[in-house]
């Protein structure tokens, strides 16, 4: 038992010295034996569903308490309205949707955590957060209207 969370400190240890080589390496060997790591884990996760989901979501949250009382403060709360209830990770440069495709959820919080980038990252509450989205949104709509005229302009 012991010997596996050594082995598990090293492996992660040398993962954040050099991320990306990491992460192809483990792209090149996943592929490499896909199917039998595939049918491993279906198998794994068959016999030990329960556990497997409640031990993934116990980490979830654990992790996303710990990433909000990093960019929130103690206890956290919203940075627009103060609210202490119902809390994201806000991605301050609207590009969100970029992390979410490439890393599950408990991936992307370590990756946060590990960042430590108050510049990229703030908490809000997810009306504020919604919000914030919705007006970004109708900003590039009036961003890619003002260039259509002007391409317009220029054609005539
Ligand atoms: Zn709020």
């Amino acid at each position: 038992m012991e010997d596996i969370q050594k082995r598990r400190a090293r492996q992660l240890k040398l993962y954040w010295k050099n991320p990306e080589k990491m992460r192809a390496i483990a792209r090149k060997s996943y592929h490499k034996n896909s199917k039998r790591s595939i049918k491993y884990s279906e198998k794994y996760y068959k016999s030990h569903k329960i556990h497997a989901n409640t031990q993934m979501r116990s980490r979830y949250k654990l992790l996303k308490l710990v990433a909000l009382i990093m960019y929130g403060g103690f206890p956290p709360m919203c940075k627009y309205c103060a609210t202490e209830n119902d809390l994201v990770i806000d991605h301050r440069d609207n590009k969100g949707h970029l992390d979410k495709d490439r890393f599950g959820w408990n991936a992307f919080l370590i990756r946060i955590i590990h960042e430590r980038d108050f510049e990229k990252y703030q908490v809000l509450c997810r009306p504020c957060n919604t919000m914030k989205a919705k007006i970004s949104a109708s900003k590039r709509l009036k961003k890619i209207k003002i260039m259509e005229e002007l391409r317009c302009q220029k054609k005539m």
